[in-house]
């Protein structure tokens, strides 16, 4: 028994601090080691600040690579030292292929909105925005509860098309479940946005960390109030079908440095789909 103890306690260990997957691909998340000597360089992708975390006594650099991102070699830029010299850590980025889905909505308004809906929407777009490129230097923790068992239904990335009209990529994952189930906070955080939305109904942003953001779409009834602090498996509210959908489900969205990445990278199980 007591030869596995070690074992038990690494593993523990490892359990209470965690990295995402890394996933060189649009959508996916770039872990770069730091040495010792640009630990505390305040790094930037395409000008957006990035986490820095530590992982079994190593620095990194977690950073989260656009669905849009050309492949090929990109970098993350800071500045060391008395003279600030400018300092870069490469990556390369390979393509993959998404697949597409068709949707039909029954309710057409939300696929063409009429023109009065335009006002709502631009104001709305400038709110999530807004939250999405969110900033608190709190060192998140990564290692992510799953906020509502379900059924996967539409992976991250996948190309849409609505009612036979093409759509923005999906920037989230769905998971199918009753109305009503309860969805719980992955990990601690501050709620930062919140409200009904044209397109994601009743929908919360919540910040974790070092713009480690995570957003919850077309719920049925939200619990918590922006400015709020939230426990990790706190409930936040629950699953319904407002906005634009088909019935009910959660849209789960991750976000690192103001960009939307694939949460099935932050779940220890990768649940499929
Ligand atoms: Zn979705």
């Amino acid at each position: 028994m007591h030869r596995f103890l070690p074992l038990l306690i690494l593993l523990f260990s490892f359990n209470t601090s965690a990295l995402p997957r890394e996933s060189l691909v649009p959508g996916g998340v770039a872990l770069l080691p730091l040495e010792a000597n640009s630990k505390d360089v305040a790094f930037e992708f395409r000008g957006r600040p990035v986490l820095r975390t530590e992982y079994a006594g190593q620095s990194y650099a977690v950073v989260g690579l656009p669905l849009s991102l050309k492949p090929g070699e990109h970098a993350i830029e800071g500045r060391i030292g008395p003279n600030q010299a400018l300092i870069k850590k490469f990556f390369t980025v390979v393509d993959k292929q998404y697949t597409t889905q068709h949707i039909t909505i029954k309710d057409k308004r939300k696929v063409n909105p009429e023109k009065r809906d335009y006002t709502r929407i631009s104001s709305e777009a400038k709110r999530k925005k807004k939250a999405a490129a969110d900033w608190t230097e709190s060192r998140p923790d990564l290692n992510f509860l799953l906020p509502v068992d379900g059924i996967m239904t539409g992976s991250y990335g996948r190309r849409r098309v609505f009612n036979g009209q093409p759509r923005r990529p999906h920037s989230g994952m769905d998971i199918a479940a009753p109305k009503g189930t309860a969805i719980q906070a992955p990990a601690d955080g501050v709620v930062i946005e919140s409200g009904d939305f044209f397109f994601s109904g009743n929908m919360l942003y919540i910040q974790h960390g070092q713009g480690l953001i995570t957003l919850y779409a077309h719920l049925d009834r939200i619990d918590v109030q922006i400015g709020e602090g939230i426990d990790k498996g706190q409930v936040i509210g629950t699953v319904g079908a407002t906005g634009r959908v088909t019935g009910p489900h959660l849209h789960w969205s991750v976000g690192l440095n103001g960009t939307w990445v694939d949460p099935a990278l932050f779940l220890s199980d990768d649940p499929g789909q």
